[in-house]
């Protein structure tokens, strides 16, 4: 399959490719607009083909900008508006793009071109005389997307995605279910900047379906969020289970609401077996399914479709078997551990990224390439804890300090760093608050340099100081002051300990 190529046979397609709010526009308008807009960063950027940076939420605009990116030959960097300022600006700054497209207010940085294709339609006048064709389109290992993530030394780091991974991902994705079906309603929740939106933008594109998305205000509110669901007639769904969980919350959530509802699609975090069970309650024609990877391999690498036997078998549920082009390995330092024996999960595979954009020194700790039949693949140590049964990979945590919050990944690290920025915080640790194998919050554990006085009006302050920094989930709910930090023999935080005193 080649993105590309399948959106060329659409491109009088008066269907819709997406719906968010109001706001709406057809593959023959997608096509035509990122043609035009590919003309115009052809004609303003340089030969260099730097990244160019996306910035916006769920404007139509946003894919026309990603692939007016791709058909110009240069990988895009989708960053959403609620990354605050200062975290935007590290991106921006790591990747020093050439342009910046924004569909939303975007206040212009250092001497970074920057364009409101919402505002400025000059910009696709100005890209219709040039003219853009196949030779100036991203190729097979060209990089397609870089998706930042938490790192943890307090910066993002750049995850990127070639368009032959794309390609053979969005291939694999098409198939389950049922089967590949055109002109479906996929319903979008996660925002262009994570990965998991990469499963329903493309699948959705690369089937002639519409992506019906969901802002962020309206996810907040139930009222008009289930008023755009009924509104969807949805077919299928790509969420985290935590965004399931809080629509089942409210019993009108059902088959009754979506009648076509035929697919769920999970990924980036664990599914319990209480939301699978609920949902196929709910939804009878309705299959779920449970996906595993991370934004390094390219959104997913497994799948399980989970039924009634495999509820009835299994708790925690599989995170399913490998899809075609990938293995799973489960290792202990250099040795592949045994079915049911727990280890790291490596991925091996042709959806593998690249690496982390200019970042050499996490690249050497955490890809390299593997050796198989004469051929050698790209690899990944996921920092995943799993084991094998019965053929299927099972997820057990982690062996470092990456947590999913509500969905979203977060290095510890990264929030302990940002503490620290906050003048007078001398040490920070934050810990995972866990309830039924799930994080529930974040508390974090500061020294401050003199004694607390009004510890309400401090911990309020250290609050909007961090929304500078951080995004608000990873703003720590509880912060408590103490004078020491309990430690190891060997001189470090004693972690485990914290985690059981919290
Ligand atoms: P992200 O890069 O944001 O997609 O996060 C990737 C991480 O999410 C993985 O390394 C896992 O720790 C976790 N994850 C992804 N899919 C699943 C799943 N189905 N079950 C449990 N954890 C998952």
């Amino acid at each position: 399959m080649e993105l590309l190529k399948i959106l060329k046979t659409y491109q009088d397609s008066e269907r819709p490719a997406m719906v968010a709010g109001e706001n709406k526009i057809t593959f023959r308008e997608l096509w035509e607009k990122s043609d035009q807009l590919a003309g115009y960063i052809k004609s303003v950027c340089k030969e260099n083909r730097s990244p160019v940076i996306v910035y916006g939420h769920k404007s139509p605009l946003m894919p026309v900008a990603f692939l007016a990116c791709a058909k110009s030959g240069r990988a895009y960097v989708p960053v959403d508006i609620h990354v605050p300022r200062n975290r935007m600006e590290d991106i921006i700054d790591s990747v020093c793009p050439d342009l910046i497209l924004a569909t939303e207010e975007f206040e212009p940085y250092r001497t970074y071109p920057c364009i409101n294709i919402e505002e400025d339609i000059n910009v696709f006048e100005l890209g219709k005389g040039v003219a853009v064709g196949t030779a100036d389109y991203v190729k097979e290992e060209d990089v397609y997307y870089i998706i930042f993530t938490s790192g943890s030394t307090g910066t993002p780091k750049g995850v990127q995605i070639t368009y032959g991974a794309l390609n053979r991902f969005t291939e694999w994705a098409l198939n389950l279910g049922r089967g590949t079906k055109s002109h479906r309603c996929f319903i979008n929740q996660a925002p262009f900047s994570f990965d998991l939106s990469v499963m329903d933008l493309y699948m959705s594109l690369a089937s002639e379906s519409c992506l019906f998305a969901l802002e962020k205000k309206i996810q907040t509110d139930y009222k008009k969020l289930f008023e755009q669901l009924k509104k969807s007639n949805g077919n299928v769904w790509v969420s985290t289970p935590s965004f399931a969980d809080l629509c089942l919350a409210d019993s009108s959530f059902s088959q009754e609401l979506m009648p076509d509802m035929e697919l769920f699609l999970f990924c980036g975090e664990i599914l319990t077996n209480r939301t699978a069970e609920q949902l196929l309650k709910r939804f009878p024609r309705a299959q779920v399914y449970n996906t595993y990877g991370p934004t390094e391999s390219t959104v997913a690498v497994t799948e399980v479709c989970v039924d009634e036997d495999i509820l009835g078998k299994n708790n925690p549920l599989p995170v399913g078997v490998a899809k075609p082009g990938t293995m799973i390995k489960i290792m202990d330092g250099d040795r592949e551990m045994p079915e049911g024996e727990k280890g790291e999960i490596v991925i091996i595979g042709n959806t593998v990224s690249k690496g982390y954009f200019k970042n050499a020194e996490e690249n050497r700790k955490v890809f390299f390439s593997y050796e198989h039949n004469g051929e050698s693949m790209p690899a990944y140590h996921t920092g995943d804890k799993g084991y094998f049964k019965d053929g299927w990979l099972f997820y057990c945590g982690r062996i470092d300090l990456q947590v999913k919050l509500h969905g979203y990944r977060i290095e510890l690290e990264d929030i302990e760093k940002n503490l620290m920025k906050i003048q007078g915080i001398t040490k920070a640790v934050v810990i995972p608050i866990s309830e039924n194998g799930k994080v529930k919050y974040l508390k974090a554990y500061c020294i401050y340099d003199k004694p607390v006085e009004n510890t309400r009006g401090l911990q309020k302050k250290m609050k909007e100081e961090m929304s500078e920094f951080v995004p608000d989930y990873m703003i720590p709910r509880k912060i408590q002051f103490v004078e020491t930090l309990p430690v190891t023999a060997n001189g470090k935080v004693d972690r485990k300990r914290m985690q059981e005193i919290s």
